[in-house]
């Protein structure tokens, strides 16, 4: 039995290519400014991401935070680089004060913008009353019930949380039949700000957090990930055979959907996705990168991606 066990795992092994790059290997990839493959901006290198969680400026004034920040300041985020701007111009004013401290002051008016847009989201959302079975309408008009005490009340006992609600309102729905208006509600829910998607949800969020961890917050969606071509749930490699290399942001907003959605969501991505092979390619030629990681990452997304993303790594032949 134990042989049989063993063969197979053998057998298995020998239908794949060998992995062409360690992920140690992989990971030192971040540091020669890769652009991201779904979004095209330069990544930060999870090792720089790592050293500056250990940075005790980043939790003192907002002075101090600014100048270690400041160096990154052109791989930020839109979101995020409107905010560092911001408490860039107050902190001139209040020298004193912490991050925390100053998004303290700009919460209310933020938060007031955030339930404006909430609020038009979760109309779209209490339609579907009238169409779902009655049980679910029941219980959908609950959850409607309590987010709104939740985002109406400017103290409210637990925050507001996108996630979970997302959450709760997929468990109300599991059973609907009608796949069409299921894939409708979600869609719409997950329209709801994120943090990283609109200057005042990302205040609202962070006016909670310790100082240190908003300036983190500043950066994080920049930071380098391995993201799964074919989804870990879907039983994808977790290895270079199947790892791009992609901002956490993007990571994050794919979820586990195919890579056609994600261009659909992102029409720059093929683009974008040559510009890395590109980069890629040159650090290949300094030994730094290698061709079957290239070569791999081609036959992948082009297969995934429907044909959507055909890169050309002809350069790569060429000496
Ligand atoms: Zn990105």
């Amino acid at each position: 039995m134990e042989k049989k066990l063993k063969k197979t795992k053998e057998e298995t092994q020998n239908d794949l290519p060998p992995i062409p790059l360690t992920r140690k290997e992989l990971k030192n990839l971040f540091n020669y400014h890769i652009p991201c493959l779904c979004c095209g901006r330069e990544m930060l290198p999870p090792d720089t991401y790592m050293n500056l969680m250990d940075s005790k400026e980043l939790g003192g004034t907002a002075c101090e935070a600014i100048k270690v920040l400041e160096p990154y300041e052109h791989i930020m985020h839109p979101v995020e680089k409107q905010v560092f701007n911001m408490l860039k111009s107050m902190s001139s004013k209040y020298p004193d004060k912490n991050f925390q401290e100053l998004l303290e002051m700009k919460k209310d008016i933020h938060e007031l913008a955030l339930v404006k847009i909430q609020s038009s989201i979760f109309n779209k959302v209490s339609f579907y009353r009238r169409i779902l079975p009655k049980k679910m309408a029941r219980q959908l008009r609950k959850l409607m019930i309590s987010t709104n005490d939740i985002i109406f009340d400017p103290e409210p006992h637990k925050p507001f949380s996108r996630r979970i609600f997302i959450h709760k309102l997929k468990n109300i729905i599991r059973n609907l039949n009608n796949k069409k208006v299921k894939e409708e509600i979600i869609k719409i829910a997950r329209r709801l700000p994120r943090s990283s998607d609109e200057v005042c949800a990302f205040v609202v969020k962070n006016t909670r957090k310790k100082p240190a961890v908003i300036a983190l917050n500043l950066i994080h969606s920049s930071v380098g990930t391995f993201e799964h071509l074919t989804p870990k749930c879907m039983k994808g490699l977790s290895n270079s055979l199947n790892f791009a290399l992609e901002c956490s942001y993007c990571n994050n907003s794919r979820h586990h959907y195919p890579i056609p959605i994600q261009i659909e969501e992102n029409p720059d991505m093929p683009k974008n996705a040559q510009l890395q092979a590109d980069k890629l390619i040159s650090l290949c030629k300094k030994d730094i990168c290698n061709k079957e990681y290239i070569e791999n990452l081609r036959e992948v997304l082009y297969w995934l991606s429907d044909r959507y993303i055909n890169l050309d790594i002809s350069h790569l032949y060429l000496t």
